[in-house]
């Protein structure tokens, strides 16, 4: 038998601290297709060769599942039994679905009340013991570092470093599938842990002489949630694309250096651009995201509009990090209601155009 991808945990185990002994829990996430825009990427100008790193097919269908492959080897190599989180969105589906399969428990804190049930489908499915707390999302995330401190149990919040680890490897296999860096990587921001691992992994593959350049970072945030691009603390965040409603980045510093050290850009921009976005990433490349994704190419608009790509041979690779059916209530807002037609053969083709 040929041999089958591994994950990413096994596959890029020597730029990881991982050794031999190290258990690889892996649901073979990672090698996500790169996929060169088609119909999108003439729109930011004629040199522009544009690559979506397309990481809604991750096992639990959203880039989480890199670091989450990560946490949970190295929680289960130090004798973790449960692992701990505050998350109601993605970062719970991949908690969960990787502490059921290390065949550990897994608790997930929310605030009661402010949480659809059906963004928690995922880590319910998946077996999360799940307790709907009275108090808000920072009451939470109290309690789960309290409760990591004093117990033993493992947290996996995005204060834990090895999710930035295996976040990483996103950057080596866009490097090793285009056998160089990109120019510029674009990418959403929330808590900001992803800009900063794919810095990570850009930085490392160029200190050891894998590629001989590093991209400049353009990370995009909501306007309704943009602390790092307004310069303070947002008290309020509020945005459709909830996997970046944050309103105090964990890895802010972190995402400043990036940006800084790339000679990058940081942006914001608006609900209606994400969603317009959202709609011709799948209406027109066929590429399914969920909202937060969208703000990669929502942002690259709007730089190409500021004409910063003009008359520049570029490589652009943007991550869309989550799929579309993660939030399947906006699919089905977005989305016409279909044409009634009448079981006939010739009205339907007249309604075709074809007759
Ligand atoms: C977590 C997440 C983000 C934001 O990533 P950060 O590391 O918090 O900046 C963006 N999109 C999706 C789909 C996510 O799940």
């Amino acid at each position: 038998m040929a041999r089958a991808w591994p994950g990413v945990v096994e596959h890029y185990a020597e730029w990881l601290p991982v050794t031999g002994v190290t258990p690889r829990i892996t649901l073979l996430e990672g090698n996500t297709p790169l996929i060169r825009s088609e119909h999108l990427a003439q729109r930011l100008g004629d040199g522009v060769a544009l690559y979506f790193k397309y990481e809604g097919v991750n096992p639990t269908c959203s880039f989480k599942d890199r670091g989450m492959t990560m946490a949970l080897s190295k929680a289960v190599e130090e004798g973790a039994k449960v692992t701990i989180c505050a998350s109601t969105g993605n970062t719970s589906a991949a908690a969960a679905a990787y502490s059921t399969r290390a065949g550990i428990e897994s608790v997930v804190l929310l605030p009661d009340g402010y949480v659809a049930l059906g963004k928690l489908a995922q880590a319910l499915a998946y077996g999360a013991r799940t307790l709907a707390i009275d108090g808000d999302f920072d009451d939470c995330l109290a309690l789960v570092k309290a409760i990591a401190e004093s117990y033993p149990v493992a947290l996996v919040n995005s204060l834990n470093p090895y999710r930035l680890q295996g976040q990483k490897t996103a950057a080596f296999e866009i490097c090793d599938r285009l056998e160089r860096a990109p120019d510029f990587h674009a990418l959403p921001v929330g808590n900001a842990g992803n800009i900063t691992s794919y810095w990570m992994g850009y930085t490392e593959y160029h200190e050891a002489g894998v590629v001989d350049a590093r991209p400049a970072m353009l990370g995009f945030q909501a306007e309704g949630a943009c602390p790092i691009v307004a310069g303070e603390v947002c008290e309020r965040p509020e945005t459709v694309a909830t996997a970046i409603r944050i309103g105090n980045p964990a890895r802010w510093q972190e995402a400043a250096t990036a940006l800084d050290e790339s000679g990058g850009r940081i942006e914001a921009v608006t609900d209606e651009e994400i969603l317009e976005a959202y709609r011709e990433l799948s209406g027109e490349e066929g590429i399914f995201c969920e909202p937060a994704s969208a703000a990669s190419w929502a942002g690259l608009k709007k730089l190409a509009a500021e004409g910063f790509f003009e008359g520049e041979e570029c490589t652009i690779a943007a991550t869309l990090t989550g799929h579309g059916l993660k939030d399947p209530d906006r699919a089905v807002e977005m989305a016409e209601e279909p044409e009634k037609a009448p079981n006939d053969l010739e009205t339907v083709a007249k309604m075709l155009g074809l007759a």
